[in-house]
């Protein structure tokens, strides 16, 4: 199908062109011309499959006509982080470019006075993440009842992040008679209600998310005790021949002591969370992207949606909780058929977060075995009830919640696992056997945008 089948108006096709895109995405294929007609979208699709566009483009047509009054947006796209949130305007800025539309950004980390600012002079678009959005409606600074499309994007993110009161209250001061348009990566229970709750009769777009990572990315596991896994990275950084890294942390606090100890073993990295002012991660990232900065350690939340062309190793200094976050770390090696490396470090008490992600794609990760720092086994204890046959590292580790103690094994359950163990190390926490997703989550405010 032909983007020009899609009912965009000429302006906006020839934006299209301009980005040199040949044809639409499935999602685009299946969203534009459902949203112009006017019709509620439920989408269940991830970054990458080109869901933005699918939203954009048929809104800057829709809003082509009306304007805008003061503190009165006419559309409303909510966000988990800032970054996502500035890839959109980007992209209303690409796509718009023939079009009178005015569009605003409401995001932690800038200055109110040039938010208030730009919504003084009325938008047409305003894209927002949900915190800074309710500040400026709590100062009187915004009026949401002229708001006739809604975008909610990233749900289940929003979700993980603890936005959804948030977005409970945003949706309650908009107008009933809308159109809403709601994107998911995922579709859990609680997402799937939310929507039920926000969406009129809505169209159900379901785009499958690459469950197998491309063929092309040479995946690898080191299994080290959790002492030794600055000294696995550094192998792996001097001896891999890395063009250009990311280094992903399931946790933001651990993003800033990596960077520091790496910097100290003479490694040249930056990190990219979401507590960095917004010029310094831009700076980052266009550093990075230009090829001068070679490593950058970053959270899922902060690289999640950016869009980074050619990385040649993705490394996991930590095993992601959730399997899919796996396949989007390494998704970004071994893009349009190139080669690509992506190696994870893992400790013993990985194995049931490894378990998932092997079972996610299909096959087990090869393990690879490292010079200078010893092998561990999934069943080993924690190193600090292990006698230990080196000096620990100078730098702190990175802080852990307590864990409950595993029991410990029979030689038979030992020598049953080449894979990860059978039970899984538990938190302690007071919610017995079950324990609540989000804390296994990293912290989600410190996220936050
Ligand atoms: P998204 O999933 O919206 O984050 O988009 C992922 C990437 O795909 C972005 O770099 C877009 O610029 C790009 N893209 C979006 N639509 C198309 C298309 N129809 N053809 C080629 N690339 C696209």
């Amino acid at each position: 199908m032909a983007f020009r089948n899609l009912g965009l108006s000429e302006d906006t096709l020839k934006a299209v062109e301009d980005s040199g895109y040949t044809e639409p995405t499935p999602i685009q294929e299946q969203a534009i011309p459902v949203v112009l007609m006017g019709r509620d979208v439920l989408g269940c699709a991830q970054t990458g499959t080109g869901k933005t566009a699918g939203f954009t483009l048929p809104m800057i047509d829709m809003l082509a006509t009306g304007r805008a009054r003061a503190r009165m947006p006419r559309s409303l796209i909510l966000e988990p982080t800032r970054e996502l949130a500035a890839q959109v305007s980007e992209n209303f800025e690409r796509y718009g470019k023939y079009s009178r539309l005015t569009t605003a950004l409401l995001i932690g980390g800038e200055s109110f006075v040039d938010q208030e600012k730009a919504l003084g002079r009325g938008v047409d678009v305003l894209i927002a993440t949900p915190g800074r959005l309710i500040d400026l409606f709590e100062r009187g600074r915004i009026l949401l009842s002229d708001v006739k499309v809604l975008v909610i994007d990233e749900a289940d993110r929003m979700l993980d992040m603890g936005f959804i009161p948030d977005i409970e209250r945003i949706v309650g001061l908009l107008p009933r008679k809308r159109q809403t348009l709601f994107f998911s990566a995922t579709m859990p229970p609680e997402i799937r209600k939310l929507a039920d709750g926000f969406l009129t009769e809505p169209k159900e777009i379901a785009v499958t998310p690459p469950a197998s990572p491309a063929e092309t990315v040479d995946q690898q596991l080191a299994l080290v005790h959790r002492d030794d896994k600055r000294a696995a990275l550094r192998e792996i950084l001097r001896i891999e021949d890395i063009e250009n890294g990311l280094i992903f942390c399931n946790r933001k606090r651990d993003v800033d002591i990596l960077v520091k100890s790496l910097t100290k073993h003479g490694f040249e990295a930056s990190a990219l969370h979401g507590d960095m002012p917004q010029f310094r991660r831009t700076d980052t990232l266009d550093r990075f992207r230009s090829g001068e900065l070679r490593l950058l350690v970053a959270s899922d939340v902060a690289a999640r949606g950016l869009d980074i062309p050619r990385v040649s190793h993705v490394l996991n200094f930590d095993v992601p909780i959730h399997a899919e976050d796996y396949v989007h770390r390494i998704g970004r090696t071994g893009r349009a058929g190139r080669a690509g490396t992506a190696i994870t470090i893992a400790e013993p008490e990985d194995a049931l977060h490894t378990r998932k992600i092997e079972k996610l794609i299909g096959r087990d990760v090869p393990r690879r075995a490292l010079e200078t720092v010893e092998a561990a086994n999934w069943d080993d204890e924690p190193r600090r009830r292990r006698r230990r046959s080196s000096p620990p590292e100078r730098e702190p580790a990175a802080k852990e919640t307590t864990r409950r103690r595993t029991p410990a094994r029979t030689g038979q359950e030992r020598s049953r696992r080449a894979a990860p163990a059978a039970e899984p190390p538990r938190q302690d926490t007071a919610f017995g056997e079950h324990i609540p997703a989000f804390l296994l989550r990293a912290n989600p405010d410190a996220q936050s945008a």
